[in-house]
């Protein structure tokens, strides 16, 4: 990996204008890991834009950079974009991006930084490091590799990223190194204050409500081990609420002690319905699951999202189980 990360440094370094990109509806890690390299573009006056296909979760906003992440398409028709950088997406569809790349009338050239071990090494250059509990950890190697200084701006941003996916340092991916990283982050001046704030101290009464209506949902499907609930686009306006602020639901999941695997289905605007799973089993890899609904992700959680309405999307994903192991 020391090669591939000088290699993209190379490319930074020659590149006339950068395109950041995390995958759509970005979480903490999505978001941590490109401010981070945002704040490190800025430092170094190379030129770049930030774009996200959907709109940005607003208890982001106190994060630095996030603000500036457009969702003008119109900043594709840049004609000095050279380089484009995918942060924590496994294809280029879940980035939300392949339509627009498509579209060029210029090649680009791609770099894919993630960590999920389903990522389809769609860049010309792949830093996936899938033993990284995050890609803001596969960042902070990068950084290393390279002699860059972190300053407290890309540390915090980059806790972020460690807070989230390893969900407080509760779930699977929290490893050694993502402790080592975070203490280090701290020590270079990194706001671990604030991102407690941002991603759990986040919640509004109506948001609580909402994820006591879905709880009160919970299933068991006996069959396949598999415990599961739901929420609908009524749900969120019946107690105002956005749909990213549902997200820390699934991995609330985590906490059951019951069944091999939760699964939240999610109806999103367009009929489509997203799904996300969760387990704490060793012998269970929902990535693979997730990966033949056309989704991926990583072995104890991941996600996908197929067409409504939620009876049927249900009925698809426990057939899919039935005829499938889950281990
Ligand atoms: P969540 O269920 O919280 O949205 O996502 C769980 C994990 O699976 C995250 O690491 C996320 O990036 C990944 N994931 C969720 N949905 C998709 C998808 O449709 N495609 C891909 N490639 N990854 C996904
Ligand atoms: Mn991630």
């Amino acid at each position: 990996m020391y090669r591939i990360s000088k290699q993209i440094h190379n490319k930074i370094i020659d590149a006339k204008h950068i395109l950041l990109i995390p995958h759509q509806n970005p979480d903490g890690d999505a978001l941590g890991s490109l401010t981070a390299f945002k704040q490190y573009l800025h430092k170094i006056d190379k030129p770049h834009t930030a774009f996200c296909v959907t709109d940005v979760p607003q208890n982001f906003r106190d994060l630095h950079h996030v603000d500036s992440i457009s969702s003008d398409q119109s900043i594709w028709q840049n004609p000095n974009i050279d380089v484009v950088i995918v942060f924590d997406s496994g294809d280029l569809h879940y980035a939300g991006i392949d339509k627009y790349i498509a579209k060029l009338p210029k090649q680009v050239y791609i770099i894919n930084i993630d960590h999920h071990a389903t990522n389809e090494n769609y860049g010309h250059l792949n830093m996936v490091i899938t033993s990284s509990s995050s890609t803001a950890e596969t960042l902070y190697n990068f950084f290393k590799h390279n002699d860059i200084e972190i300053d407290n701006k890309m540390a915090t941003s980059l806790l972020a990223g460690l807070v989230t996916d390893t969900d407080f340092y509760t779930n699977g991916a929290t490893s050694l190194s993502s402790l080592q990283i975070t203490s280090k982050l701290i020590s270079l001046g990194g706001d671990f204050a604030l991102i407690k704030d941002i991603i759990f101290k986040n919640k509004t009464i109506n948001v609580l409500k909402l994820w006591g209506i879905v709880l009160s949902r919970l299933k068991k499907h006996q069959e396949i081990d598999l415990v599961y609930t739901y929420l609908t686009q009524e749900d969120l306006d019946t107690y105002g609420v956005s749909e990213s602020i549902s997200d820390g639901i699934s991995n609330f999941l985590n906490n059951l002690n019951d069944g091999e695997v939760c699964l939240l289905f999610k109806e999103l605007p367009d009929n489509k319905i997203k799904g996300s799973f969760r387990t704490t089993k060793d012998n269970v890899d929902v990535s693979a699951i997730a990966k033949e609904l056309g989704g991926g992700g990583h072995k104890k959680a991941a996600g996908f999202t197929i067409d409504g309405p939620l009876k049927e999307a249900a009925r698809t994903v426990f057939e899919l189980i039935k005829n499938k192991n889950l281990n």
